[in-house]
């Protein structure tokens, strides 16, 4: 996301485009919960943390039997081949198209495949794009999550079951979430609303407040 260029053209990243906005309209949801503290974290930023740079060294070294797990818990078509599931992005040129080799214990080797560059390095030295199902296993075990909540596409893509066994294989002592997925929502052209397909509909936030607590008196349909 980092790497994804502002489509309004006035930042340096989609990231650096949408976070203040978004942050200044939680702030509307505090003055109502003042209970609550929002803090935003970067995956990017994971990577300092030991047991993300276990995770992700081990998706990069064995996919297949990641594939294995997504294969019996999920009923999504999964291809066998290109078999990655992280990688690391181009130091030079920011593409992704190349070879990510772990070839020491924590150390790393790229070979890009759009610029030609070749660096090898501590794990900790490159950025990466990382399949979220392991990514969420880090994320889980780092923040000792209580309540996980996610889109109803992730449900029906298996990982209510599929988190539960990475924990198992990968990290046992890791405090299983509880998982709150939410309905998956139809846009009015009855496509499947999207973010990262950009099929989506800005709201402002006091105007779903104000729903949510119509629908407290039992009149939302
Ligand atoms: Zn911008
Ligand atoms: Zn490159």
């Amino acid at each position: 996301m980092q790497f994804t260029p502002d489509e309004n053209g006035c930042c340096h990243s989609i990231v650096d485009h949408w976070q203040p906005i978004i942050e200044r309209n939680l702030k509307g949801l505090k003055k109502r919960f003042s209970g609550i503290s929002i803090k935003f974290i970067k995956n990017s930023s994971l990577i300092k943390h030991r047991f993300c740079r276990k995770i992700l060294l081990e998706t990069i070294k064995n996919p297949q039997d990641q594939l294995s797990i997504f294969r019996e818990y999920s009923n999504k078509k999964i291809l066998d081949s290109p078999l990655q599931y992280a990688g690391a992005v181009c130091y030079k040129c920011q593409r992704t198209h190349g070879k990510t080799v772990v070839v020491g214990k924590n150390t790393v080797r790229w070979e890009c495949q759009e610029c030609g560059a070749i660096k090898e390095g501590d794990v900790s030295k490159f950025d990466y794009w990382w399949h979220h199902k392991p990514m969420f296993l880090a994320r889980l075990e780092i923040f000792k999550i209580d309540i996980a909540l996610s889109g109803g596409d992730h449900f029906s893509e298996g990982d209510f079951d599929i988190r539960r066994v990475l924990i198992k294989k990968y990290s046992p002592k890791t405090k299983e979430p509880k998982m709150l997925f939410t309905p998956t929502v139809i846009a009015l052209d009855g496509q499947k609303m999207s973010k990262s397909k950009n099929i989506l509909l800005l709201l402002i936030l006091e105007i779903l407040l104000r729903h949510q607590t119509i629908a407290n008196k039992k009149n939302f349909i």
